[in-house]
């Protein structure tokens, strides 16, 4: 139980489809089978029920509710069921979302439910912190018509009524006699166990923390990602004979040779913790903390062993643009910060966060200044921080990457009144010490791990993915890149003896 993130969602099960599961049947979708692949344009877009802002921006509770049965068959049916299916190439993991969506118009939700969970082993995970604007609902076909399916709510919808009915397996497979170590318990390790317990290998999952989940448990707050939801998917993976490990540091409580010597293969997902520091004038004051303590104190309460930041009263500036800086404006808010300010150096179009985490935050209050980048933070002894002086910035040219350059406009100084500052300009995989057993394993210039097709690292029997690889990014990415090592441990091992 975390003490500071209430639970526990959803709180009703979701309830059947009505009789007879056809579509139009209630009055809500298109008024015959035959008009189906037109029921787009008879059936606008609806969103799940969202909580008033008020009353949400006074808990933790996750904010969306789930659909009733009707509404996602009527939703389900706008699919076009089209010959390419670029919702499909939209998702990382090129989900068979047509199929799913088909049989959801049915209103057959726990057979949707199945195929959904075919391709991802979290369907109920990512649906709800998938940018899904920018993935699969991006790609949709309806989007130059209308407005697309809501895919992600769907997918959300069915994964629900098939936990809430038991009928999400965990079948137990015979052991194959190989086993594997998985350092970390964010999304790519859960992915990677998954596959491998499927296959037969024996898994045990080493975690740093006294809590499971990762980024998950800690990174995501509780009002997007209820912390049920990630408990759920961890029993169901110690059904499948995962263990879990925690309190154990792979590379200090246990090395990787030992862990080498023990198992046939080692999986790294332990992440991009590094976050990038601020590096101006008064960046050390007290009141200046980095965003992801802030985030994993709130999420897990004093389990996560770090110590509260209070914002109560206080006027909170977050400093950068993703979802990080969204997550800690709706989490101060919640924690009762009196304003709680987002300062981006770009405008609202170069934003790298979700859209729909941007409408939410300013829902609940959020205040955000574009064209804005921090010049030095000040305050007195007395009093603590009391402003953030800023330089008004404006766009040049695209880099490399096609985002337009900010630079700051001359003589255009302002400052902005903050209690505390919190800091959330992205993460960088952890360094590996010099000298160490980790040398052997290759990085990029940022610190990410190297790796090769199979996911394998420059060290043989290594693999990993996920953040530890990217730097920080997508839960489904990381998932991809879960499901893409197990593959390549698996392929590896199939040609070798096993461990003496
Ligand atoms: Fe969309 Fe994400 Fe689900 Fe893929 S995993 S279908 S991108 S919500």
């Amino acid at each position: 139980m975390r003490p500071d993130a209430e639970t526990v969602q959803p709180a009703d099960p979701p309830p059947d489809p009505p009789a007879p599961p056809r579509i139009g049947a209630s009055g809500a979708g298109p008024s015959s089978t035959s008009e189906v692949k037109y029921a787009w344009s008879e059936v606008p877009r609806q969103d799940p029920p969202k909580r008033e802002a008020e009353e949400r921006s006074a808990d933790y509770l996750e904010i969306y509710r789930l659909y009733d049965p009707e509404t996602v068959m009527a939703q389900a049916a706008r699919c076009v069921q089209c010959a390419m299916a670029f919702c499909s190439l939209g998702c990382p993991l090129g989900n068979r979302i047509p199929e799913w969506l088909g049989l959801a118009a049915e209103g057959r939700f726990i057979e949707a439910a199945a195929v959904s969970r075919s391709t991802s082993n979290m369907p109920e995970i990512c649906s709800r912190v998938c940018p899904q604007e920018r993935l699969c609902e991006g790609m949709c076909t309806l989007i130059v018509r209308a407005d697309p399916v809501p895919i992600g709510a769907i997918e959300k919808f069915i994964n629900e009524y098939a936990f809430a009915r038991d009928a999400v397996d965990a079948v137990r497979v015979m052991p194959n006699g190989r086993s594997v170590a998985v350092a970390g318990s964010g999304p790519a390790s859960l992915a990677c166990a998954d596959e491998l317990a499927a296959l037969g290998y024996a898994v045990t999952v080493f975690e740093a923390l006294p809590i499971l989940g990762g980024l998950l448990a800690g990174g995501i707050p509780s009002f997007k990602l209820d912390k049920s939801v990630v408990d759920r998917r961890i029993a169901l993976l110690e059904k499948k004979g995962v263990r879990f490990r925690t309190g154990v540091r792979v590379g200090s409580d246990i090395s990787l040779g030992d862990l080498l010597a023990r198992h046939d293969a080692v999986f790294l997902g332990m992440g991009a913790p590094r976050a990038r520091e601020l590096d101006i004038p008064g960046c050390g004051l007290p009141g200046v903390y980095q965003a992801m303590p802030f985030l994993v104190r709130k999420n897990l309460g004093t389990a996560s062993g770090l110590p509260d930041i209070d914002v109560r009263g206080k006027s909170v500036a977050v400093l950068g643009g993703g979802d990080t800086a969204m997550d800690c404006l709706r989490t101060a808010i919640r924690a009762g910060a009196r304003q709680a300010v987002c300062l981006y150096r770009r405008d609202l179009a170069n934003m790298p966060g979700s859209r729909k985490e941007y409408r939410n935050a300013l829902e609940e209050g959020a205040q955000f200044v574009f064209l804005t980048s921090p010049i030095s933070i000040e305050g007195d002894p007395a009093r603590g921080l009391t402003h953030v002086r800023c330089s008004r910035m404006a766009l040049g040219d695209p880099d490399a990457k096609g985002r337009r350059k900010p630079y700051a406009v001359p003589h255009s100084e302002f400052t902005v009144p903050a209690d505390i500052v919190l800091v959330a300009y992205g993460f960088d995989p952890i360094s590996f010490p010099p000298e160490s057993e980790w040398s052997a394993i290759a990085v990029d210039e940022s610190g990410g791990i190297v790796v090769d097709k199979n996911q394998m690292t420059t060290l043989d029997r290594v693999f990993s993915g996920g953040d530890q690889v990217r730097g920080a990014n997508l839960v489904v990415y990381a998932v991809r890149d879960g499901r893409k090592a197990a593959a390549g441990i698996h392929r590896c091992l199939s040609e070798r003896a096993p461990q003496a």
